[in-house]
């Protein structure tokens, strides 16, 4: 019996210790989060007065990405097309903003590597406003984006899966047009790239791959780029994209994301 009640005593002395301890722990990681951004990051956001609203967000990345460099260039890329005007953002954590819902087309061009992506909040916005009929464009490592977050493989239709081989060596391949039909694909011809040739993608979120390539090293094909639908929104996600010259050495791989940019926003392509 007293062993019993020293035992019951002592449960209840770690439950106490335990209780103030996570108190603790919540009242200091509640004072230490920053806000997610400012009323001036916010104002970004304000939306260019023609156009289509095409909003371009980055700011983190692999260290291997560029962003401060392909983020501009994917910006003239797609500003080719008149009719879209484009902005750049460097502050995912604006994803989360009201604001959101005044632009056309989102393009994620980040990765939150080694960091927690944008919040629960951010997630629901941005997937609501996809659900309800804007149109989303991902670019290259913005697949990996989001790890914790499971209705993002359903967003961006395929994800990396960390535990797949990531991609064949940076080199030279030709990227084949996989639906010459598509209205984002319509009229390209296949092209050679200098990239990286990704492996590394999971999902089972009904695709259509519009571009694709084959390995060097397995010799099986992989899609570089793929549509899909999300509730009334339409999504182009393109894995292509690893540095500066991914965008810049061939004229149809600005053609393709300019398509997808385009198609994805409700447009058509041209
Ligand atoms: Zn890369």
């Amino acid at each position: 019996m007293l062993c019993a009640m020293a035992k019951l005593l002592r449960i209840h002395r770690i439950f106490n210790v335990s209780v103030v301890v996570w108190l603790l722990g919540a009242a200091i990681s509640h004072a230490q989060t920053p806000p997610a951004f400012s009323a001036a990051d916010e104002a970004e956001l304000a939306p260019p007065a023609k156009g289509t609203r095409v909003l371009i967000v980055t700011g983190i990345d692999y260290p291997g990405h560029h962003w401060k460099e392909t983020a501009p260039a994917l910006k003239a890329i797609l500003e080719k097309d008149t009719r879209l005007s484009v902005k750049i953002v460097e502050k995912p954590a604006l994803i989360q903003s009201r604001r959101l819902q005044e632009w056309d087309l989102i393009v994620l061009h980040f990765m939150n590597w080694e960091v927690p992506g944008p919040g629960k909040e951010a997630q629901e916005n941005l997937a609501r406003r996809v659900r309800e009929g804007k149109g989303l464009m991902l670019t290259h490592f913005a697949c990996g984006a989001w790890q914790e977050w499971p209705e993002f493989r359903q967003l961006a239709g395929r994800v990396w899966d960390p535990k797949l081989r990531p991609h064949d060596p940076l080199g030279s391949f030709k990227v084949q047009i996989a639906d010459p039909e598509h209205p984002v694909t319509r009229g390209l011809p296949g092209f050679e790239t200098l990239d990286e040739l990704y492996t590394c993608l999971t999902g089972d979120a009904p695709i259509h791959i519009v571009a694709k390539a084959t390995s060097t090293v397995d010799k099986k094909d992989y899609p570089m780029a793929f549509v899909l639908n999300y509730g009334k929104g339409r999504v182009f996600h393109s894995v292509l994209g690893h540095e500066l010259p991914a965008y810049t050495n061939s004229p149809v791989m600005g053609d393709l994301m300019r398509r997808g940019a385009a198609w994805a926003a409700g447009l058509e392509p041209k």
